[in-house]
């Protein structure tokens, strides 16, 4: 599977604008500021794909990027405190409409800085997903960060939580690089499964 020929296909605000779902969906989901678009820009080896930014707050859109089995969805970033309440809402309705509309997403990695305790608004994700019966697994982000302690306390922190017990974690960093070859090899292995 080629992860190095992706082309960004288009960005939507509103769900009727949604593209037709004619190839299986893998979707990043997480809070604002989280890492989200370096990460997919690492593993789709890019500096300039998605848009980083050095403030949360991006405007609220799902972006697509079609590769050649599969289209990777990045899905919105939630939780940054600074967006009116008109946002919030057109936030909750793109989710709900994207994840309700019989769409093939076959995966959702959900992203936390490995640095935190999940949000409250983390844990609603998890639950929106696991009484969706979605498939996902959590990415720890950031992992270059935290000292040794700090990122062995961590990764126990998130193995022993109750609400994602049985549920894939690993620690990644668009920095270094660490995790990004086993978040590719998950990709490779969901698409090769039947559905
Ligand atoms: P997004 O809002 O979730 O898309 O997050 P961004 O990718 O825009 O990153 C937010 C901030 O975190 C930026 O300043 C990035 O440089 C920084 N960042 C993202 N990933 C990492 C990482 O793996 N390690 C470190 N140290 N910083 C990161």
């Amino acid at each position: 599977m080629n992860f190095n020929q992706a082309v960004f296909e288009a960005s939507f605000g509103t769900s009727s604008q949604l593209p037709v779902s004619d190839m299986p969906e893998i979707c990043f989901a997480g809070r604002s500021n989280v890492g989200k678009s370096s990460l997919i820009n690492k593993i789709l080896n890019r500096k300039k794909l998605a848009r980083v930014s050095g403030r949360p707050g991006k405007t609220i859109t799902v972006n697509f990027y079609k590769l050649d089995s599969f289209r990777l969805v990045d899905l919105p970033g939630y939780g940054y405190a600074k967006i009116s309440r008109a946002e919030t809402e057109r936030f909750s309705w793109l989710m709900e409409s994207y994840f309700s509309t019989g769409r093939d997403i076959r995966f959702v990695f959900c992203l936390v800085d490995m640095r935190h305790k999940p949000s409250a608004l983390d844990m609603q994700m998890f639950e929106f997903l696991q009484n969706g019966g979605f498939s996902f697994a959590l990415l720890l982000t950031k992992s270059d960060k935290p000292n040794k302690t700090e990122y062995r306390e961590m990764l126990n922190y998130f193995n022993e939580m109750d609400e994602l017990r049985g549920t894939i974690k690993i620690p990644c960093s668009s920095q270094n690089g660490d995790g990004c070859e086993q978040i590719k090899e998950l990709i490779e292995t969901i698409l090769q499964k039947e559905v």
